[in-house]
Parts: structure tokens; C-alpha cells; sequence
């Protein structure tokens, strides 16, 4: 057809993103029930019971056209996090915001800088808005933040970090990230994605928060699918300086985030006891998973989120065994580690079984 003929070259040659198979069709074609997915970072406690109550509660209005401007959402967040609601955008989920800074501060042939192993939507959404990705190896599976400032250059308009960075759980330091804001130009934006920030506890982490600042344009962004269980509301938010926030909603569709998505994240943002509970067993499961990794004398990069990478020789060969299992895990040859699998800390239950399922894969090679 002519008219994919003419598509840009740069839309041609991007690989449409694999999106997992819903769980039920994954039992069908194994024969298998009761499996446990641990392969997309979400809460195994499941949603906050609070958003669940708001939502309920407010059904019957789903007729009328959502908040354009998350009126209530803004003011209850803005308090939360001591900025102001002209501070705030949010997002069909944070990869919403992504692709509108992308969009907003990048023309076709602009430069973005990013890790080579970080989320794979920022290469996704560079490439598809004609602009051209460098990336920059990691260093220990952590971020490189002097490689990436020096990559830097007069045509990089946006560099997009992910701390922690997704799939390895790694963050950079305060040191590191104070010597790179340092070096780097205040004419370029920062995206610092931090849609694993709650669960961080090291005490060198940088808050990109405390370091917004008139002259920086720091783009901070979050998220309400991970910690407060909510991913398939699909709600995220980005925090920046008025005039990149004002950029921005120029280019958002009018209504982005649905009415439910609104009034849960609303009513998650006060379930103390929801977080709470959360972060306990996602502690209590990373202390377990890499206890039991070391005694099973696997390699894993120690990991400051949800998620653990985890070395196991042939990742594709490990995923299709424990999938036969009924433990649903993310292999990573897409993130070119094919010797690794990406596992999702579950409820207690949930860890021991995918323990034991591994062991069974490990003792047959
Ligand atoms: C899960 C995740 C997100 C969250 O995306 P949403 O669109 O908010 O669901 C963002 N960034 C990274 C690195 C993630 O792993």
C-alpha cells in the first residue's frame, strides 16, 4: 500500500513493543491453573482498598467527560508533595508524560541521551518522534552518569534517567548526580523517572525533588501503578518548573486521565496503611528472594525496588520452564540480557512457590 510505503523510515524501522499474554490464555495453552505473575512490577497486594472504595462510590457518574485539569487530584497531590498544582501534569500512566516531554522539548533530528539498558519506552518514543537516541552503556548495571553527561552534546535537547532503573534496580548516588548537574547544560531537560521512589531506603539516594530549582529543568516523574497498586488505571504524574509544565499541556489531549483513574489515585494517596503494608512485603521479599538466590549460588544485582534481576544462564529457556510451572517471569533478551530474567517481588507465597519452581528449572541443566 502506498501509504505505508511513504511512512517514515524512522516509524519502519521501530519494533512494535511485545506485549505479555493475558494470564487465563497462558493457562489454556500450558494446561496449568493457579499461576502467579511476577513479571510486571505490579503490587502483589493488589490496589489500595481505598482507591477501590472511591471508585465504587462514584460508578454512576462514569457518563459524564472527566476533570480535564485533575482539579482535585492536582490540589490533594500538590499538598502531599510541598509544590504547587502549576507544578503538576499528569499522564495516562508516566509513559504518557514521557512521550509528551518528548514530543514538547524534541524536534525530528534532535539528540535525546539515555542508559542503553533503561526502559525501553524512552528509545520507543524518541525514535517514533523522528529524534535520534545515544545511549550509553551502563557501568555495573548501574547508571553512568559521567558517560552520559559527556555524551551530552549542542544537539541533545532531553537526557531521561530512570532512578532506580528498570530492569536492573540500581540507583545512582547523591555524589554522582550533584557532579553531573554540575557539568550538564541548563539548556537540555532532565527526566528523572522515579516510578520505583517509594520503595528506595539507601540513604544515598537523590531525590530529584530537592533539586528542583528556577534555572534547572528538571522534570521529576511518578506514578500510582506500582506502589499503590493501580496500573491498569493507568495514572502518572510529572512535577517541573511552570514554563516546561505550561509546554506540555499544550501538547496534552484534553481528557488524558479517565474519572476513576482520578478519584482512586486521589483517595491511594492517603492509604498509609495500604503503603505501609506494601512496603513491608516487598522488604521482607527482596530479604527472602536474595537470601534464597545466594543459596541457590545464583548472580543478582542487588535491587533498590519491586523487582530483582536475577543471572540464570539461559533466560528464554528458564522463562518457558517456569512458565510450565505457573510462575509467569520477564525474560530479558529484549533488554540484551539473555542470561537474565526479571522477577517481580510477590506476596511470601507467591516468592516460595516461584523458589521452588526454580529450583526444579536449575537442577535439570
Ligand atoms: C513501571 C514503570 C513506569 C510506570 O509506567 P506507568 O505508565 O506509570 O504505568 C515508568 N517508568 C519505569 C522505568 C517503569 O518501570
Amino acid at each position: 500500500m502506498k501509504i505505508v510505503e511513504q511512512v517514515a523510515e524512522y516509524i519502519r524501522s521501530l519494533v512494535p513493543y511485545e506485549p505479555g499474554k493475558p494470564i487465563e490464555e497462558v493457562e489454556r495453552e500450558y494446561g496449568i491453573s493457579n499461576s502467579i505473575k511476577l513479571a510486571s512490577n505490579e503490587n502483589p497486594l493488589g490496589p489500595s482498598p481505598r482507591a477501590l472504595a472511591a471508585i465504587g462510590a462514584k460508578m454512576a457518574e462514569l457518563h459524564l467527560y472527566p476533570d480535564g485539569d485533575c482539579f482535585y487530584l492536582k490540589r490533594g497531590l500538590a499538598r502531599k508533595l510541598g509544590v504547587l498544582p502549576e507544578n503538576l501534569i499528569f499522564g495516562n500512566g508516566s509513559n504518557e508524560i514521557i512521550e509528551l516531554a518528548v514530543r514538547t522539548f524534541m524536534r525530528a533530528g534532535d539528540e535525546a541521551v539515555m542508559a542503553h539498558q533503561a526502559f525501553v519506552v524512552y528509545n520507543l518514543v524518541v525514535q517514533a518522534s523522528g529524534g535520534k537516541a545515544r545511549t550509553v552503556a551502563l557501568r555495573n548495571y548501574t547508571h553512568d552518569l559521567d558517560a552520559i553527561g559527556a555524551a551530552v552534546t549542542a544537539q541533545t535537547k532531553v537526557v531521561l534517567l530512570a532512578n532506580p532503573n528498570n530492569p536492573t534496580g540500581t540507583i545512582y548516588r547523591r555524589d554522582e548526580w550533584e557532579r553531573f548537574l554540575g557539568k550538564v547544560s541548563r539548556d537540555v531537560l532532565l527526566l528523572v523517572d522515579e516510578a520505583y521512589f517509594e520503595y528506595v531506603e539507601d540513604g544515598g539516594y537523590p531525590d530529584s525533588l530537592q533539586y528542583h530549582a528556577p534555572e534547572r529543568a528538571i522534570l521529576t516523574l511518578r506514578t500510582f501503578s506500582k506502589l499503590y497498586g493501580l496500573a491498569g488505571l493507568r495514572i502518572g504524574y510529572g512535577v517541573g518548573p511552570k514554563p516546561v509544565i505550561d509546554m506540555m499541556q499544550r501538547v496534552r489531549q484534553p481528557f488524558n486521565v479517565n474519572a476513576p483513574a482520578q478519584w482512586g489515585a486521589l483517595a491511594a494517596l492517603d492509604d498509609d496503611e495500604h503503603v505501609r503494608r506494601s512496603l513491608a512485603v516487598n522488604r521482607a521479599g527482596i530479604d527472602y528472594l536474595q537470601k534464597e538466590f545466594a543459596r541457590l549460588g545464583l548472580e543478582y544485582v542487588p535491587s533498590s525496588a519491586n523487582f530483582i534481576l536475577l543471572r540464570v544462564g539461559r533466560g528464554q529457556e528458564v522463562f518457558q520452564k517456569l512458565l510450565r510451572q505457573g510462575v509467569i517471569v520477564r525474560p530479558m533478551g529484549g533488554y540484551q540480557f539473555p542470561e537474565h530474567v526479571r522477577v517481580t517481588v510477590g506476596t511470601m507465597a507467591e516468592n516460595q512457590k516461584f523458589i521452588a519452581a526454580l529450583e526444579n528449572v536449575i537442577r535439570t541443566f
